[in-house]
């Protein structure tokens, strides 16, 4: 049986009241809570992935420009061979890493792949100023400091934790200023860290309102869009009911006449319509009273819809008249269908009290074929119809007429 309209897939509706409750809250920490958190990643997973390719593929270019810029300005000029190296360094991490900058990747193992990159831009420049055999000079020093802001957007888009390794990753810089330039006093040494902590905590406390903002802004978006899907969803709930027969809960005439009229709008294959009658109904009614009547009404119309595949529609077209739509079934395929309904009622045990009442229903057959008339379709399954109780009732009438034992 062809299904009501059904709603889209609705984003958790327990989400709201942590959503609410994290507008209003004032809170230094940046994550919300468990579930809310999950479905900010969900939903911001594809952006920062790309943010982080952006990043990647953009620093690589500038990054190698710096290089160049920064060995031919200073006083200690690199060799073309040690500018080579570097740059093929930088070339071979970023490439190495790309693939691990992808929405598809987990979240955790994008995050890793982008600490390194940030760290490889960071640190590599010290490797090489720091190791070579005469003594750095400062203003090179300067210059390796400034890629600690590579640091600081990978703290943006992994906070909470970001800030942490960000932090970490500025003293482990320190000690490799301390530790592995030997070469340096410890005056230039302490000017270098300063300098470092100097652009990175005000950066730091900058990006975390910065990516507060976002959150909120994000939480506003949320619940919009959870309103918005309420309303879509109380919209089909409406739309259902109205489209439903409240009696047998299968579709109502509306919803047949529409679904019969974007039938035969279409311009491919055909399709059948069949009108169901319950024989006699009047007298049943007379005989057994009216809620025996509504209730046989009811099963007659389960009877009915277990008995069809998907994609038909079953609809009650007013009192005790039922109408099948067959989509792709053609001619004698339909004649097949229509007379196996007929035969599922005739065999159905309706039962009152303890007896078997007997019901049956003559069926009335129209073909219907691409660009049909729907009146033509519905009035030619009426005379159909007509022609089987005129024949003797419990049969199908088409055209022809099928006579039933
Ligand atoms: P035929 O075989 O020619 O179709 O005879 P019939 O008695 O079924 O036809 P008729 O049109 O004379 O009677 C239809 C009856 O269906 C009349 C009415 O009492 C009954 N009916 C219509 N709607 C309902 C309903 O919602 N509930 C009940 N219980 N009966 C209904
Ligand atoms: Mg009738
Ligand atoms: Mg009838």
């Amino acid at each position: 049986m062809m299904n009501a309209v059904k709603p889209p897939p609705m984003i958790d509706e327990s989400l709201r009241p942590l959503a609410e409750r994290e507008l209003r809250r004032v809170r230094l920490g940046l994550s919300f809570p468990g579930p809310l958190e999950s479905r900010y990643r969900q939903d911001t997973t594809a952006l920062s992935a790309a943010d982080m390719r952006t990043f990647a593929l953009l620093t690589l270019p500038l990054y190698l420009i710096s290089i160049v810029i920064a060995a031919l300005t200073f006083r200690g000029l690199h060799s073309i061979g040690d500018i080579a190296k570097h740059s093929a360094t930088v070339i071979a991490v970023t490439l190495l890493v790309l693939p691990y900058l992808r929405s598809k990747v987990s979240f955790r193992r994008r995050m890793a792949a982008f600490f390194v990159l940030c760290a490889a831009f960071a640190l590599l420049p010290i490797l090489f100023t720091g190791t070579e055999p005469h003594e750095p000079p400062i203003e090179e020093l300067i210059v390796c400091a400034l890629p600690i802001s590579y640091l600081l957007l990978f703290s943006r888009l992994a906070l909470p934790l970001g800030a942490l390794l960000a932090c970490l990753a500025i003293a482990g810089y320190g000690a490799v200023v301390l530790y592995l330039v030997p070469s340096l006093t410890s005056a230039v040494k302490a000017d270098l860290i300063g300098l470092v902590a100097l652009q990175a905590v005000p950066a730091l406390v900058a990006l975390r309102f910065l990516e507060r903002g976002t959150r909120r802004l994000y939480l506003h978006s949320l619940l919009e869009r959870m309103n918005y899907e309420s309303a879509v969803a109380s919209n089909i709930v409406l739309k259902n009911l109205s489209y439903t027969d409240p009696l047998t809960g299968v579709a109502n005439r509306r919803r047949m006449e529409a679904e019969l009229a974007r039938i035969c709008d279409q311009d491919d294959a055909g399709a059948s319509f069949l009108m169901l009658d319950i024989d006699w109904f009047k007298s049943f009614n007379d005989h057994y009273g009216h809620p025996v009547g509504d209730r046989a009404l009811q099963e007659v119309a389960n009877c009915l819809s277990t008995a069809l595949r998907d994609g038909d529609l079953l609809g009650r077209m007013g009192g005790e008249e039922f109408g099948v739509l067959l989509p792709g079934i053609v001619m004698q395929e339909g004649v097949m269908v229509a007379e196996r309904l007929r035969a599922a009622v005739a065999g159905f045990p309706f039962m009152v009290g303890t007896k078997i009442v007997p019901i049956t229903v003559s069926v009335g057959l129209s073909s219907i074929v691409p660009h049909d008339d729907p009146a033509r379709v519905v009035e030619a399954a009426d005379k159909a119809l007509y022609r089987a109780k005129q024949a003797g009732r419990n049969r199908v009438g088409g055209p022809w007429l099928k006579q039933t034992p």
